[in-house]
């Protein structure tokens, strides 16, 4: 099988600060060679060579707290009862595909309604669809009249499309082991209101031993479980359950950093979510609660610039597909965090690479260029490592390149002739 040669690269490796003048090699699903192009191996006159003129070679990205069932929401109800499960179904098939064809090669879900994120996954596995790999998530685990357990008692209608209702330690652990039986990767939890929600943050609508059950049941079983938690109280309980993903995690404070650091807890913070909610609720809020929200935004990124220099492993992803914040403008956080968290630019591209790739349960992709590596890849028209804006244009994504397959690409091949030149 021909080779793939990327040469004059702009590499941007995912860890290391960028390496112009680069080659990398492309066999099959793999990266079998990295180097700088005077020592990089010469191309056979079968394999394909692009010359890349300088533009920039980065791993795929993972958008890690990633709804792809979420449509036009305005409200909590909205995500459940205003589509049937098989509109959900194939509008999340879109959402999966642009996700792939805006540069994510890997996605974590963050909460299904319907289970759509299973289907959607075996789907993509099988090349029903194009879209991201994806670590399904189940439906959302919530207590009796917790942040999201919101429609009132006497609908009689339940809530089971979008989340199990549950007390208590049992309940927890039957929960956890149905949505594994229904092939969930990764479980979410409501551990707190806030950051979104009615239901404030500093309410207790989860114990410790709620937490803890659902966490060892999970576990026990190769899974993981990632809680929408926002309080300090509520950050620690979540470390001490050894919960993998927290979301949000607003007010961690050193303490909760340290710990994070020791256990190895992703964290998405997901604050543009907040951001962009903020600028769109701006006309209808008095002036003093805008400027509560602002100060809590100002605090979040403190303490992800905070978390960020301490090592946490910070990972992209966020709340899109509210009709605030529609699907498609997936790297506009990534700016987000380099205009006001005080990240630079290859800090985020980190996070969006490396950081995520350890929870794909693949340990040959880990977002990174080396050589073994499994090849997923952008070429990108213009340098992220100086203007990381530039991933938000679709259009400068030159190609996308999943597995060692074009998923799409503007690139011409050099010809023979050139190439004996
Ligand atoms: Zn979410």
């Amino acid at each position: 099988m021909a080779r793939i040669f990327f040469r004059d690269a702009n590499l941007i490796d995912g860890i290391n600060p960028p390496k112009p003048d680069s080659t990398v090699v492309v066999e099959n699903e793999r990266i079998t060679a990295v180097g700088a192009n005077a020592s990089a191996p010469q191309p056979a006159a079968r394999d394909i060579v692009f010359e890349l003129g300088g533009r920039s070679l980065m791993p795929g990205m993972n958008q890690c707290h990633f709804h792809a069932g979420y449509i036009n929401i305005n409200s909590l109800m909205d995500i459940e009862l205003k589509f049937p499960p098989t509109y959900l179904a194939l509008a999340a098939a879109k959402n999966a595909e642009l996700l792939l064809r805006s540069g994510f090669t890997g996605a974590v879900g963050a909460g299904s309604p319907h289970n759509v994120d299973v289907a959607l996954k075996d789907a993509i596995r099988d090349g029903l669809i194009q879209g991201p790999r994806l670590v399904a998530c189940g439906h959302d685990i919530v207590t009796t009249g917790g942040p999201i357990d919101v429609n009132p008692d006497f609908w009689k209608l339940g809530a089971e499309g979008l989340c199990h209702v549950c007390d208590g330690p049992d309940e927890f652990r039957k929960a956890i082991r149905q949505e594994i039986k229904q092939g969930a990767d990764i479980i979410k939890l409501y551990v707190t209101g806030g950051h979104g929600f009615e239901m404030r943050a500093d309410e207790v609508p989860m114990t410790f031993e709620e937490i803890q059950a659902a966490a060892q049941a999970a576990h026990e079983r190769g899974r993981m479980v990632r809680g929408h938690v926002v309080s300090r109280p509520a950050i620690l309980d979540c470390l001490r359950a050894k919960m993998d993903l927290l979301d949000h995690a607003d007010a961690m404070d050193d303490e909760c950093i340290d710990l994070m650091v020791k256990q190895g807890t992703w964290v998405t913070p997901s604050l543009y979510f907040s951001w962009k909610t903020l600028e769109f609720m701006r006309k209808r809020m008095s002036p003093q609660r805008i400027a509560q929200e602002e100060r809590w935004l100002e605090q979040g990124y403190r303490a992800v610039e905070k978390a960020n220099k301490a090592g946490v492993k910070l990972i992209i992803g966020d709340d899109f597909g509210t009709s605030w914040m529609p699907h498609g403008d997936y790297a506009d956080e990534l700016e987000f965090y380099v205009r006001f968290a005080g990240a630079s630019p290859l800090d985020v591209i980190r996070w969006a690479t490396y950081n995520g790739a350890g929870l794909f349960n693949l340990p040959d992709r880990t977002c990174t260029i080396q050589e073994g590596r499994i090849a997923d890849l952008l070429v990108v028209n213009g340098d992220p490592s100086r203007d990381i804006g530039v991933l938000r244009d679709r259009s400068k994504l030159d190609a996308i390149m999943k597995g060692g397959q074009f998923i799409e690409s503007h690139l011409t091949p050099v010809t023979a002739s050139v190439k004996a030149a």
